[in-house]
């Protein structure tokens, strides 16, 4: 209703044309609010990895999912001990970066990709994975679901102990990873996440 007038008045839809024909593209973005850009866009627009690993690595990126240590903010539990390795507080940078299970399975990531680091601070590794995302080539495609996947299946296998009293290993939940990588690449692709 609020964008009536522009119909109302036939003459404004010319200010949205594009080689002589109205873009409705032009004019949705005439009419959306201007919105800032996140640097994280091309880690989930450019990224083939599942769905589900997309959705939990948006909720990470986003600050959103339920570690121990904001359900403590909540005043929901008092401990907040990470159940992964049973030796820090559970935070977002130490779930996904600093605890030794995902430490593990991320240089074996990296590992593949053949880069030699360890893992940075969270919103690091967030800005190298959406650098990445943005070109286009096989290995920085692969950087990207490797990414997404590590954090969804650490974020699964941190809920197991929770829920169901324990976890499987890095190296069981690596192959998880790439079995999960493999099965949304082509055939051309899959020699490199041989180990
Ligand atoms: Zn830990």
């Amino acid at each position: 209703m609020s964008c009536r007038s522009y119909f109302d008045d036939g003459t404004k839809l010319h200010d949205y044309e594009h080689n002589g024909k109205f873009s409705i593209s032009k004019f949705y973005k005439a009419l959306r609010e201007p919105i800032a850009q996140v640097r994280w866009k091309r880690l989930l627009c450019n990224n083939k990895a599942s769905p589900r690993s997309l959705f939990i690595t948006w909720l990470a990126v986003l600050g959103r999912l339920a570690t121990k240590s904001r359900l403590a903010q909540w005043n929901m539990i008092s401990d907040t001990t990470c159940v992964l390795c049973n030796d820090a507080e559970e935070d977002i940078q130490h779930l996904f970066f600093n605890c030794p299970f995902s430490t593990d399975i991320w240089m074996k990531c990296l590992n593949l990709l053949g880069i030699g680091r360890r893992p940075m601070a969270f919103l690091d590794e967030i800005s190298t994975a959406a650098i990445k995302c943005r070109k286009k080539n096989n290995k920085n495609q692969l950087y990207g679901m490797l990414f997404a996947e590590a954090i969804y299946n650490i974020w699964i296998q941190r809920n197991h102990p929770v829920f169901e009293g324990n976890h499987k290993l890095p190296d069981q939940t690596m192959d998880l990873i790439l079995f999960n990588v493999a099965c949304r690449i082509p055939d051309s692709m899959k020699v490199q996440l041989c180990r």
